[in-house]
Parts: C-alpha cells; structure tokens; sequence
C-alpha cells in the first residue's frame, strides 16, 4: 500500500500551536480555558488529549481547528498561520485541512453512504473524484455500503462513515472529539485500530480528545492539559500508566 490519505510527507509538521492563550469574557467575569499552549504534531502520528473536565480540551481542539480564535499565540495548519486569516479564508482553511469526527456521527439521513462522503468536496466546491471517494470508503471498511442510508447502519458503520468523510478532502489533521463515546466497547476498539491503521499505513495525523485511558493507550502519545496548561505528556503508554497520570493531574 503506497497510497497517502495525508495531503504532505510524514516527518513533517501537520499543526502547530505556539503559546496559544484563550480568554473567555472580560473583566471579572473572564476565564483563561487555556494557557501558553504549544504542541507541534508531526505527520503520521496519532496523538491523544486528556484532562478532567473544564482542564481546556475542547478549547485545545477548538482552537487547534480555527473554530476558536486565540487570544494570544498562533496557529499552523501545515505552512498556514491562522490568525491573520478572515472567516471565509478561515473556513476554506478549515474545510481542506481539517476533518472531524465527533461522538455523534452527523450523518445526513436521506443521504446514502457515498453521497455523505461526496458532500464535502462539494462544499468546498472541488469537482468529486468518485475513484478516491471509493477507495476512502473501502480503507474503511465500507466499500461494500455504498448505496445504504445511514439508518441502515450500525453505529460502528455509521462512524466509519463520518472517518471516511474527514479524510476525504486528505486533510492535514484529522480531530477526533470523543469519536468512541457513543459506541458499546468492542466497536470503539475497531474504531480506533482503525485510526492506527490510518495513522501507521497511511500516513495520516490524527489528535484525539478522550476521557477513556484504554483509547488513549491507542496513541503514540498522550498529552494531559490541567488547569488550561499543558501538564505532560506519556509516549507509548499503556492504559495503566494514563490512568494512573490522570489520578494524579494536579498535584505538585
Ligand atoms: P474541557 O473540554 O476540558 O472540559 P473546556 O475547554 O470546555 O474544557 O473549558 C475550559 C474552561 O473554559 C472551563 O472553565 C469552561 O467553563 C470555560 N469555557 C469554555 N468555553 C467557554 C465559553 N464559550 N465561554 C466562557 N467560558 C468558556
């Protein structure tokens, strides 16, 4: 298999934050859901983000994405630096070098399995390449469902779908928000062999916000984010050693 789903080389970088702060609000009523956060992602690699609740994950991922604009620090998507960008710029970025996949799979439901996929080149306005939209629904594992709706799947089905709709604009960085959370245990496991599979075959980046240590364990890393800040990070570990890290978040 030679066939890169990413849009650059591995090795290099797919998304960089560099001292990105986000302030809510002002005055007194203003809070800082993050601090100085900088993270570089390499191309091919599959991290995980994890923090308890109100630790900045989201707005870690929402910012990572250009959905949030940073109050101090800046933001790379391969060579593009977000924060000069305008909201239509912004979105076009946004649209070509960002997939998503959420907990809830946000399937169009009169649309069958091929057309949800397609709808996303269409709103970036590039022609369909129906050859690629093939080959992504099979990467996945739903080549054989291409003409079913999505009340004719599975969840497990349903959220390879919404994996294939991320990657079929062959993103830069492909964000994952909970992606297994809605999913009975077994399935959440292939969901996520399925993102090492795109990670370690294909070259894929992938960043991921998870509450579950035995997801994370799935990553080459796992950085934790306390507070707002970034508060370490855990290479390779197993579901144990996350477990334990997030028993111990914030303490000194
Ligand atoms: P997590 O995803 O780890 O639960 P969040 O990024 O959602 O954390 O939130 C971090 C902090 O920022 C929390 O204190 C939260 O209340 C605050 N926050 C998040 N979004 C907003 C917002 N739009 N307006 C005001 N405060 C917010």
């Amino acid at each position: 298999m030679n066939t890169r789903l990413a849009s650059a080389p591995v090795g290099t970088t797919a998304l960089r934050l560099d001292a990105v702060t986000k302030t809510y609000g002002t005055g007194e009523t203003a809070v800082t859901a993050l601090r100085e956060m900088s993270i570089g992602l390499t191309r091919g690699t599959f991290t995980a983000v994890m923090g308890p609740s109100g630790s900045g994950k989201s707005t870690f991922l929402h910012c990572a994405a250009g959905l949030d604009r940073p109050t101090a620090g800046k933001v790379w998507l391969g060579d593009v630096e977000l924060s000069g960008l305008r909201e239509a710029k912004l979105t076009a970025v946004r649209r070509e070098r960002v997939g998503f996949v959420f907990q809830a799979y946000n399937l169009m439901s009169a649309l069958t399995v091929e057309q949800n996929v397609a709808l996303v080149p269409r709103l970036s306005g590039q022609a369909v390449d129906r050859a690629w939209l093939r080959e992504v629904l099979e990467r996945v594992g739903m080549g054989g469902h291409l003409d079913r709706r999505p009340a004719q799947l599975s969840g497990g089905q349903q959220q390879r779908v919404a994996i294939a709709r991320a990657l079929v604009n062959r993103p830069d960085v492909v964000l994952a928000d909970e992606p297994t959370g809605a999913l009975d245990t077994r399935t959440g496991r292939q969901v996520l062999e399925l993102f090492r599979q795109l990670v370690g075959e294909l070259g894929q980046t992938v960043l991921m916000v998870t509450h579950d240590p035995v997801a994370a364990s799935y990553a080459d890393s796992v950085v934790f984010l306390a507070d707002g800040r970034f508060a370490g990070e855990l290479h390779r570990p197993t579901a144990a050693q996350v477990s334990d890290r997030m028993t111990h978040l914030g303490e000194v």
